[in-house]
């Protein structure tokens, strides 16, 4: 390599790796050799930059250069965020929280040995997710259930366990080939599955008879995704569950439900939502099998569930990819756990599923009047800062690519610093211990209290005081 006519003098001035080794801060307690190597790279880039002729920095200019890409490693390390957005399931906050007792179990399962895939009554091999997957199957009505990865995965799996080569056409209404978000489009997941599209409908309209029309030698079977993170209105029909799983029927032909969200409980009873349909309904109407993911409205961990057919069940649990989208012993204990969660509830007295201990259901039911109180306490507790602070009404949604049209009146606690910006303030909290993220609306930063743990309250009063505090 030839370089152009380097200053000796000039990589001279560079900072030294020792020097700025000393200088540097890191907030997070890198390892040294994490530290030790960022200096190395920043210094290098400062090298090519003279070998190309520009002038090294002066050492606090580069010590600077350094410290800024050490604090963002640091703060790229995944940790808890108090989620003040309103937004339920978001999916950069990571989804749904878990349950402390999904929690627990996890730190349990995974801290100690388990039998994972031990059976203990016989002491040979036993079969991962055995009890999980009895559970899945009555809470939802099917007859079998299994897990995976995530409910990408789980479509994945079924479009392979159900289409050959020789009929490998899955009929599906052209409404329905929805992009889910972060690249998951369904007709590249049907493409790499090996399936193939065969569109029917118009994008407002298809009839049952336009899947019936559809129906050749090649069709291996028919699938309906749900509309989850967008909604048509106007001019618009398509045939539901129970139709397609009679057309089905009358064709031998397995009919397929992504449902994406999942929610167990009804909706409709939890919040001022609509109704959103239950994995037990698309079952009950006759659909063959259903998947949808575990960290949407089931509010556990990140896992795409089947329900169904056995038989269907069993020739998925046979592929080979399946072993390669397989859950984890962590996932399955939180599953576990999140899944008896509704079980118990189903059951007790006067009980529903809506009552549920999940956060994620407590969050959404939580009355107006508790969020007002403890935005009282927290407006009164931020009295004599250097900022407007005020109770205010909020929109909290569902999110995450689920219910699009909901929005649950919440109640927010409103700050208009009056010594800097609202986007500044932002940012400050961003970058606090723990960080929290609200949202910028009618120039005020607004924190909708309904994503907020009431457990959270303190240190978020705390954070807004140090923030508002500094100069
Ligand atoms: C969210 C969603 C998915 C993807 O689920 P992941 O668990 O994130 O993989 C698939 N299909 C539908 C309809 C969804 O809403």
């Amino acid at each position: 390599m030839s370089h152009p006519p380097t200053s000796q003098e000039s990589l001279r001035r560079l900072p030294a790796v020792e020097k700025l080794m000393q200088a540097v801060r890191s907030d997070c307690a890198l390892p040294r050799v994490v530290l030790t190597c960022m200096v190395r790279a920043e210094v290098n880039v400062m090298r090519e930059e003279a070998q190309a002729g520009k002038e090294p920095p002066e050492f606090p200019v580069a010590l600077a250069r350094l410290q800024k890409k050490v604090d963002a490693f640091c703060l790229s390390r995944i940790q808890p965020v108090i989620n003040a957005t309103g937004v339920l399931l978001h999916t950069n906050l990571g989804r749904a929280p878990l349950s402390a007792a999904a929690a627990e179990a996890v730190r349990q399962v995974a801290s100690q040995y388990n039998n994972l895939e031990f059976d203990l009554e016989t002491g040979d091999r036993g079969k991962r997710g055995r009890f999980l997957e009895g559970c899945l199957a009555v809470a939802t009505g099917a007859k079998a259930a299994t897990v995976t990865n995530n409910c990408a995965a789980a479509l994945v799996l079924i479009l392979r366990a159900l289409t050959t080569p020789e009929r490998k056409e899955v009929i599906i209404s052209r409404g329905q080939l929805v992009e889910i978000g972060g690249g998951f489009r369904v007709p590249e997941i049907m493409e790499t599955s090996g399936a193939t599209l065969r569109e029917v409908g118009a994008t407002n309209k298809v009839s049952v008879s336009d899947y019936r029309k559809a129906i050749g030698p090649q069709t291996a079977m028919l699938l309906r995704v749900h509309r989850s993170n967008f909604y048509m209105e106007g001019f618009i029909g398509e045939p539901g569950p129970a139709e397609l799983a009679e057309l089905g029927r009358l064709h031998g032909l397995p009919v397929v439900e992504d449902l994406g969200s999942g929610a167990l409980m009804q909706t409709d009873r939890v919040a001022a939502l609509e109704h959103e349909m239950t994995p037990q309904e698309i079952i009950a109407a006759g659909v063959d099998l259903v998947c949808f993911s575990g960290d949407k409205l089931f509010g556990g961990p990140q896992a795409g569930i089947i329900v169904g057919r056995p038989d269907l069940i069993a020739a998925i649990k046979k592929d080979p990819l399946f072993r390669a989208l397989r859950c984890d012993k962590m996932v399955i204990a939180a599953l576990q756990e999140t899944v008896l969660a509704y079980l118990h509830a189903m059951q007790g007295e006067g009980q529903s599923l809506e009552a549920a201990p999940l956060p994620l259901l407590r969050m959404l039911a939580a009355p107006l009047e508790s969020l007002t109180t403890r935005a009282e306490r927290i407006v009164h507790s931020l009295e004599g800062l250097p900022a407007a602070v005020s109770i205010g009404r909020g929109t909290s949604c569902t999110g995450g690519g689920t219910m699009p049209r909901s929005s649950i009146p919440s109640v927010t606690v409103d700050v208009r610093p009056t010594h800097l910006t609202v986007a500044a303030l932002g940012a400050r909290l961003r970058l606090g211990s723990p960080p929290i993220t609200a949202y910028v609306a009618e120039d005020a930063l607004r924190f909708d209290l309904r994503t907020v743990f009431a457990e959270q309250d303190t240190s978020l009063t705390a954070a807004l005081r140090s923030a508002l505090s500094l100069s």
